[in-house]
């Protein structure tokens, strides 16, 4: 059912309009108060703060369902916001803090970020430079943040900075809850990119930004394993994403190989095209079982930090290879700018980067076999 309602949605309300969001850097705050209103921003939420109080398969249908949308940048921003930011609140937040927050949050009102990555240190959280030094009740904020997703247009935002500066980088980390509007914590511009160009991006700048002492999310110093336990969420929505895409890309090249012709005959009677593209569907249903796999492990409360870094390293590369091979098929026409299956290599090629490079993934697999 739920697949079914936003798969719905995704057609209705999303593909429309998805090109005029791409061209304005943006989704509006309707379709996410829309979403909110569907419930959709709160599939595992508690139901006492309107949530529906879902497990981990609720997340990967919306990110499967949202990728099929074949808009990365509409997937980012509203898979940040319930998958990657939100969460920070309801793991580490206190009664007051989530009270405060949260219902507005599942209903599209308050739009979150999380700001982990700096100009100096990506994939290398501990190396984080922006630092927070006590000062009475408050705390003082020094530094940047960059690539940030929802940076220019969220209103609520997980800032990790050091704020132990003797201790070892993953054991002086601490989360704050900022406010847009803080005094000393200014937002950049959005960053132009490549794709996912329907998701703002940008550059935050921490100069002396006090936060109060009642914003501190979790406990002093230990924000380093908060952040390493919602990566976990975030990455099998990150793989799921990449799945729902290579899915749908698929699926429009099966569309267009079988209308299309050369040589006398359709694109689908060459062998070497349907062999590689039935490949591919293989490829993606293996990922898509093992990403089911590792949710029902979370969901169950096992450890499953291999399989999600499995889930993460294998689809995101997956779906680099998918469209790749999408494009190919669609001969030039998947080169222009009006077809569908361009803007989706431009988009798949973050999957691969953001959220945990592949790399950095595939240490966590053999750091554990
Ligand atoms: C569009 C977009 C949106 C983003 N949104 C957010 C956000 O909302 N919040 C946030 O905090 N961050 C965000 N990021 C940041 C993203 O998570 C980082 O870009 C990513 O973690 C990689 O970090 P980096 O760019 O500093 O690359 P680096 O850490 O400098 O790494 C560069 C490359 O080196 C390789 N590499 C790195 N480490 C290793 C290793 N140990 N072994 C082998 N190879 C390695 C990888 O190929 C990697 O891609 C976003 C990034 C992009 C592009």
């Amino acid at each position: 059912m739920l697949r079914d309602l936003i798969r719905k949605y995704v057609e209705s309300e999303v593909v429309p309009q998805g090109e005029a969001w791409e061209i304005e850097g943006m989704i509006p705050r309707s379709i996410l108060k829309q979403m909110g209103e569907l419930g959709l921003l709160g599939l595992r939420y508690p139901e006492k703060y309107g949530g529906s109080n879902l497990d981990m398969l609720a997340s990967v249908v919306l990110a499967e369902e949202m990728g099929r949308s074949t808009f990365g940048g509409f997937t980012a921003t509203v898979l940040v916001h319930t998958d990657m930011a939100s969460p920070h609140l309801i793991n580490a937040g206190n009664k007051y803090q989530v009270e405060k927050y949260l219902p507005s949050i599942i209903a599209g009102d308050l739009i979150t970020a999380i700001a982990v990555t700096e100009p100096d240190a990506g994939s290398d959280v501990a190396g984080m430079k922006t630092r927070a030094i006590q000062d009475g009740d408050h705390w003082v904020l020094n530094g940047s943040k960059m690539f940030i997703t929802n940076g220019v247009h969220a209103d609520l935002y997980f800032v990790a900075a050091k704020t132990d500066r003797a201790a070892r980088g993953s054991r002086g980390i601490t989360i704050f809850i900022v406010e847009k509007g803080t005094p000393g914590f200014t937002v950049g511009r959005a960053l132009d990119k490549m794709g996912w160009r329907s998701s703002d991006t940008a550059e935050l700048a921490f100069d002396n930004c006090r936060v109060p002492e009642e914003n501190i999310l979790g406990e002093v110093n230990r924000g380093f394993y908060a952040i390493m336990q919602n990566f976990q969420n975030e990455r099998l929505v990150l793989g799921a994403q990449a799945l729902g895409e290579a899915q749908k890309a698929l699926e429009l090249t099966l569309d267009y190989v079988k209308q299309r012709e050369a040589f006398g005959a359709r694109l689908w009677a060459k062998q070497a095209i349907r062999q590689r593209l039935a490949q591919r569907l293989a490829e993606v249903e293996a990922g898509r079982q093992l990403c089911y796999h590792a949710a029902w492990l979370d969901s169950q409360g096992v450890d499953c930090v291999k399989e999600v870094s499995m889930v993460k390293a294998y689809c995101g590369e997956l779906v680099n290879r998918v469209l790749y091979d999408c494009q190919q098929f669609h001969g030039g026409f998947g080169y222009m700018r009006e077809s569908t299956i361009e803007r989706m290599v431009r988009d798949a090629r973050v999957q691969s980067i953001g959220g945990g490079a592949t790399e950095v993934m595939l240490e966590e697999v053999a750091k554990r076999v």
